[in-house]
């Protein structure tokens, strides 16, 4: 058989890997606990099920969906947005529902480039960027994220000649990998680098909800002037614990909400109704489920950095995300660090390096499991330094 060039250089995706290798041990008799991926381990809110529920009973949801989104979604969207961070939005034409955030962050290649168009992919990072480019037949150049600039890339260091070729920049802060965060005063600079550059920008906000210690994440749209060049996206799948409903959205620029929709409209055909209803029931409800979501994270991250003291490795707690971003020690390079954990202690930690050439030197740690599993794989991780 055959397959397109396009795709011959397009790696395994990252988690579908590190699947692989828990199935490995796990054949073998091995207890594995995973601290790979990023995926909540607490049940949705009740009345988030509930909704789905009652709605999926509804034989008018088991027709084909809206495509734009029902016009309820899209308001109770840009009515959160307004409430969280007082954004004006229209619902009719700068928002839009995603079947999940990541179909959109590779959808909009699609709408915005044109063959050898250049992207400007964060580096360490979602590895979404970087393949939806490929994808779209576009080139990515990544921008480093060092730890010295606080994981924000500068943009006065990239090469003014792929500047000049790039249509769009992905941002994502609060961040995946290095759960680095953002003020305004960056997001101001990266519109005006945006403006200057005729350069979308395209935000990855999934976790504006899951912050500590009073920081409040800003959305980018927050910014002067943000709205004439870029759009946010955003999910429910972390502040809710609805990863597996697969429901997110993209909010801003009308001109570029409208080109995703075009391309959507095209290829899928909308979220299942009653998940839509869910979704709407999960921003216009009660919040509390997600306060408590901060707290279960915060006494895990709290955890996880004590124990990680304990073997040496001093880091200050972070702001915000699910992630620890650990530096290994000397003499080991991440993937050596991540096989020296898994075959030792049987713990699934991911290799910084999987999310682009400067997360060498890292590994990333999620706080997404239980807990006493959690007690468990970091006592393990102690034992065998
Ligand atoms: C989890 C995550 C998403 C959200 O993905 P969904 O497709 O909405 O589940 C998007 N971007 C980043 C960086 C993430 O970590």
């Amino acid at each position: 058989m055959f397959e397109a060039k396009r795709i011959k250089n397009l790696p395994p995706y990252l988690f579908a890997e590190i699947d692989k290798k828990i199935a490995e041990k796990k054949s073998q008799g091995i207890d594995v606990i995973s601290l790979g991926i990023g995926d909540p381990d607490q049940p949705t809110p009740k009345h988030i099920v509930d909704t789905l529920c009652q709605q999926a009973k509804n034989k008018s949801n088991h027709r084909y969906p809206s495509y734009y989104g029902m016009p309820k979604l899209r308001k109770a969207i840009t009515d959160y947005y307004q409430k969280r961070f007082g954004i004006e939005l229209d619902p009719d034409s700068q928002a839009l529902p995603l079947i999940g955030s990541k179909e959109g962050l590779a959808h909009i290649l699609v709408a915005l480039l044109d063959p050898g168009d250049i992207v400007l992919v964060p580096d360490p990072g979602y590895p979404v960027y970087g393949t939806g480019t490929l994808l779209a037949g576009g080139e990515a150049y990544f921008m480093p994220l060092l730890e010295e600039n606080n994981f924000l890339p500068k943009f006065q260091d990239l090469n003014p000649e792929k500047v000049s070729k790039a249509k769009a920049m992905f941002l994502s802060y609060p961040n995946n990998p290095t759960s680095a965060v953002a003020n305004k005063e960056f997001f101001s600079k990266a519109v005006d680098f945006a403006r200057n550059n005729n350069i979308v920008i395209l935000h990855d906000n999934p976790y504006s909800e899951i912050t500590y210690d009073g920081f409040k994440a800003p959305s980018f749209l927050e910014v002067d002037g943000a709205i004439d060049i870029g759009i946010e996206f955003n999910s429910l799948s972390k502040t809710y614990n609805m990863t597996g409903w697969r429901i997110g959205y993209a909010v801003g620029n009308n001109f570029i909400i409208d080109a995703l929709s075009r391309v959507k409209t095209n290829i899928d055909s909308g979220i299942f109704n009653a998940i839509q209803y869910a979704g709407i029931e999960a921003l216009e409800g009660d919040q509390e489920s997600v306060d408590k979501m901060r707290q279960i994270y915060k006494k895990r991250r709290d955890f996880v950095i004590d124990s990680l003291k304990q073997i040496g490795i001093e880091l200050e707690p972070p702001k915000a995300t699910i992630y620890i971003w650990v530096p290994v020690p000397d003499g080991y390079t991440s993937t050596s660090f991540a096989t020296k954990i898994l075959d030792e202690a049987g713990v699934v930690v991911s290799p910084g390096n999987a999310y682009g050439p400067t997360g060498e030197g890292y590994i990333r740690i999620t706080l997404t499991v239980e807990d006493d599993r959690l007690k468990e794989a970091m006592d393990r991780i102690k034992e065998i330094f």
